[in-house]
């Protein structure tokens, strides 16, 4: 805890978010439990959180009227100082104090950030409905005492008796310029007392309300600062940097509802876990209801970040009642279709941003194209890929950039999957293309392969990969002199691609004369309708079971090897350069050999056949 406290020297104010953050949590809570039993607002259902600073008792008090603790409640939540969560935030930890301090809510630890301004903290509590008050107090050393007091009010009251050198956090002014910061989003107003001797008179107001108490997303957005969306963002997201950009609605007529939705600036940690947080705060009528509601938005938008405020739910709403209501499936068309002209909106105006955006959710984004069919173009062409013509590393190619540049004569849009950039730029299967100056589209994110077979076709031309079926490259430029040497060549090989089809039976379904290489002595290709290599691979590596479909070996009329092949009488020597010729076309497309030891063997025997005999 001292490690912690101690990081988060720098930005103690934070305490205040933390505390202030409960208590709204606080009045969330008690305000969607009396939906069920009214009695819980002991004819008080008048939220608020107020703060009292008292000068000679060197305390800072923050008081809620909410929910309340009992007492193996308080003992349950804050009791166990070292919780995990105080690990796992220390593991998180950046050493960016300004970071660190705006993650610690992620953490469930966020209370514990009192003691970076005190050196004992008492808790009280009543849990609404119950008539047992409970004492908690601690010098966060570990050790904490509970005991059993009287306590009228209900709700928590949380007092720090600040260190010596925190006497800045006793002063109004300060207070109250902190506590706005925080609070002006909030829906719970806050109440800042006021000491005896600032009023004038005593019929003055005890306290100020700081904020306006009214949720950030029912004020009109004119009325709005970027500071103020961001810090709201910061409380939703736990992100310590701003959002990249956000769209705030208010929608009336036959369905009236508020929606407020951000995306981030980068991924959070858990963005490719199954059981990540996603979806959005969901209100009804201003009554919180629930945390990530996922049926709110598609899984391929799990990103964003938000609030939405419904007047027309059920306050009794479910998350099961959410996966089919016609209000909800309403909100969530709207919303895809804001969060995706938010989206196009940066591509269009703001590169620089878009290109942020891509790096860290291009990848998510492209599952809308198998999981939201109805918004399929509007995605496709939010698509940004590699290309044998794009320079550096990031994807800067659109699909309208390709058809841009591509010659009248090609039907079909190229591309080719890999495991990496680097393979996939690498590959034997663009050789020709790259000769003839044919773009093709580069794919090697994981869901690349996924993705690309649910796209028949972008604006009327079919999708293509290089690595399947036949390609026709004649169909696209001319090749005066092609057929009469194509015979005379597959008459040359003729003997040489039915002795390979033999010799690999097991491996490849058949040789033949490759259209695709220049350079490369062979690769392996597939038929038109089957699986790819790649995905093969992939589903492989995911454990499934693959009805492995033999691929066809193509092989390269122009390369040395098999000059050396067609002239070879000895078997051995056959076998050796075949199998080495299959091994080859294997690696150049990232896969892994059955058996790597034989193939070093044939190869170091190809290799230095000639060479003298060993000492
Ligand atoms: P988190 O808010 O992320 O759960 P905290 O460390 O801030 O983590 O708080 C721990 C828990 O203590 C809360 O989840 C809540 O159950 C309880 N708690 C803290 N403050 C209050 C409060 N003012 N009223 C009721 N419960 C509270
Ligand atoms: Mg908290």
């Amino acid at each position: 805890l001292h490690l912690m406290i101690h990081s988060l020297y720098s930005n103690k104010e934070i305490f205040l978010r933390e505390l202030i953050s409960n208590a709204s949590d606080a009045a969330d809570k008690l305000r969607f439990d009396s939906l069920k039993d009214e009695s819980l607002l002991e004819g008080d259902g008048d939220l608020y959180v107020e703060i009292e600073a008292d000068s000679p008792a060197r305390t800072l008090t923050i008081r809620d009227n909410g929910i309340g603790m009992n007492s193996a409640e308080v003992v349950d939540n804050l009791g166990t100082i070292a919780r995990s969560g105080t690990r796992k935030f220390l593991d998180a930890m950046s050493g960016e104090q300004s970071q660190d301090a705006q993650m610690i809510g992620q953490f469930g630890v966020g209370f514990y950030s009192s003691f970076i301004v005190a050196d004992r903290v008492t808790v009280r509590s009543r849990r609404a409905g119950e008539t047992q008050g409970v004492q908690w107090e601690s010098t966060g050393e570990g050790e904490y005492t509970v005991s059993a007091i009287d306590k009228p009010g209900r709700g928590t009251e949380v007092v720090l008796h600040l260190r010596d050198d925190e006497s800045e956090f006793l002063d109004r002014t300060r207070l109250h310029h902190i506590i706005q910061k925080y609070s002006e989003h909030m829906s719970l107003p806050v109440r800042l007392y006021k000491a005896p001797a600032e009023r004038a008179k005593d019929d003055e107001p005890a306290f100020d309300v700081v904020n306006r108490g009214t949720a950030l997303w029912l004020r009109s957005k004119s009325d709005i600062t970027d500071e103020e969306y961001h810090e709201l963002y910061r409380q939703l997201a736990y992100d310590p940097e701003p959002p990249l950009a956000w769209v705030h609605n208010r929608v009336e007529g036959s369905q009236e509802y508020a929606s407020l939705l951000y995306v981030p600036a980068k991924p959070p940690f858990d963005l490719w876990d199954r059981d990540s947080r996603r979806g959005l705060k969901l209100y009804v009528r201003r009554v919180f209801i629930m945390d990530d509601a996922d049926k709110l938005l598609p899984t391929y938008l799990r990103f964003v970040r938000g609030v939405i405020d419904s007047n027309d739910l059920p306050l009794n709403v479910s998350r099961e009642l959410l996966q089919s209501n016609r209000v909800i499936d309403k909100i969530r068309g709207a919303s895809v279709k804001r969060v995706l002209g938010l989206i196009a909106g940066l591509a269009e105006k703001e590169p620089e941003k878009y290109a942020q955006f891509y790096a860290a959710f291009g990848p998510v984004l492209k599952e809308g194209v198998v999981e939201d069919p109805d918004n399929r173009d509007a995605i496709l062409k939010l698509l940004r890929f590699h290309s044998t013509q794009s320079a550096g590393d990031a994807p800067t190619e659109s699909l309208a950039d390709y058809l841009g540049r591509m010659p009248e004569s090609q039907e079909e849009i190229y591309y080719l999957t890999a495991e990496n950039l680097g393979t996939a730029k690498a590959s034997p299967h663009l050789e020709a293309f790259r000769g003839r100056g044919i773009e093709v589209l580069l794919l090697a994110d994981r869901v690349d392969e996924w993705m690309i077979n649910a796209i028949p076709e972008f604006e009327g031309k079919p999708l293509k990969s290089v690595a399947r079926g036949d390609v026709e490259l004649k169909d696209v430029i001319e090749d005066p002199q092609a057929e009469g040497e194509k015979a005379r060549v597959a008459a040359l090989y003729q003997d040489v691609i039915e002795r390979l089809g033999e010799l690999l039976k097991t491996h490849v379904s058949a040789a033949r004369l490759s259209q695709r290489l220049t350079e490369s002595p062979a690769c392996l290709v597939v038929p038109e309708n089957a699986m790819s290599r790649h995905l093969e691979r992939l589903l492989r590596q995911a454990g499934e079971q693959v009805p492995g479909s033999k691929p066809i070996l193509e092989i390269n009329p122009n390369h040395p090897m098999l000059a050396r092949l067609r002239e070879t009488t000895d078997e051995t020597d056959f076998a050796d350069m075949g199998h080495l010729l299959y091994e080859q076309s294997v690696l150049a497309e990232g896969g892994q050999l059955d058996d790597p030891a034989s193939f070093v063997k044939r190869l170091n025997r190809l290799v230095f056949r000639d060479s003298p005999a060993a000492a």
